[in-house]
């Protein structure tokens, strides 16, 4: 594949930008969330674009990296967006499995519920638009959602970066001047918790490194929280 022009992602972007405004237009809350990767970028980019007041949310799992902690604020401060953390409400100490282990080791799912679904319920709750950066490129159950997915509490999932590709992603950086996650240089290519995060192996799937060695493949904001019937 030829690399893409920087005319082609501009005009792809501005696709993106003009649904996000439709939304508003139309009186919508809009909100995103975010893991805060190098590939979140472009949509973040895009996002600012459109108005720097619409609130990016990521989970404070009390698992990320230090250096995705430092990366948020630094994407926070070059973008100049509205980023909020989440934090989960249940002790950690109470996430211990009967043989002391923390949830992640023994039950990923209840884990990755604890820490990262029930704290955005209350903003599922409140607002009507989530748009979430997920791409068909990075696993077969992304590559089967569509661009709008029915989510918990009557709001609506917007992936408006399901046709894009890791290529894309990667030039639209380059032409925009956007950041690359500190832990990337390093090997890691998708970066979530410390806990289920390895560096990345092979070449078929940059997310092949994450939950490795779990029946788990999929976080749970893209599984527990599309709409049941939707
Ligand atoms: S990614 Fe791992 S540590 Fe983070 S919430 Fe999910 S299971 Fe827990």
């Amino acid at each position: 594949m030829s690399v893409p022009s920087e005319k082609n992602l501009n005009r792809e972007a501005g696709i993106i930008i003009e649904k996000i405004h439709a939304y508003m237009d139309q009186g919508k809350k809009v909100f995103a969330t975010c893991s805060f990767q190098s590939q979140s970028l472009p949509l973040l980019h895009m996002i600012s674009r459109v108005n720097r007041g619409i609130p990016v949310y990521y989970t404070n799992t009390g698992f990320l990296f230090s250096e995705t902690i430092r990366f948020i604020d630094q994407v926070r401060v070059q973008l100049g967006l509205n980023v909020i953390a989440l934090r989960p409400d249940f002790p950690k100490m109470k996430q211990l499995d009967r043989s002391g282990r923390f949830l992640y080791a023994s039950d990923p799912d209840h884990c990755c519920y604890l820490n990262k679904v029930k704290p955005l319920e209350p903003v599922l709750i409140e607002k009507d638009i989530w748009i979430n950066g997920i791409r068909a490129d990075q696993s077969d159950v992304r590559a089967a959602m569509a661009e709008e997915e029915p989510a918990q509490h009557n709001c609506k999932r917007f992936h408006p970066m399901l046709g894009w590709t890791s290529k894309m992603v990667y030039y639209y950086r380059q032409y925009n001047g956007l950041p690359e996650h500190p832990l990337e240089s390093q090997g890691y290519k998708s970066i979530g918790c410390e806990p289920c995060t390895a560096k990345s192996f092979g070449d078929h799937n940059e997310r092949n490194a994450r939950w490795f060695g779990m029946n788990k493949t999929e976080c749970g904001l893209n599984t527990t929280l599309i709409a049941k019937g939707g």
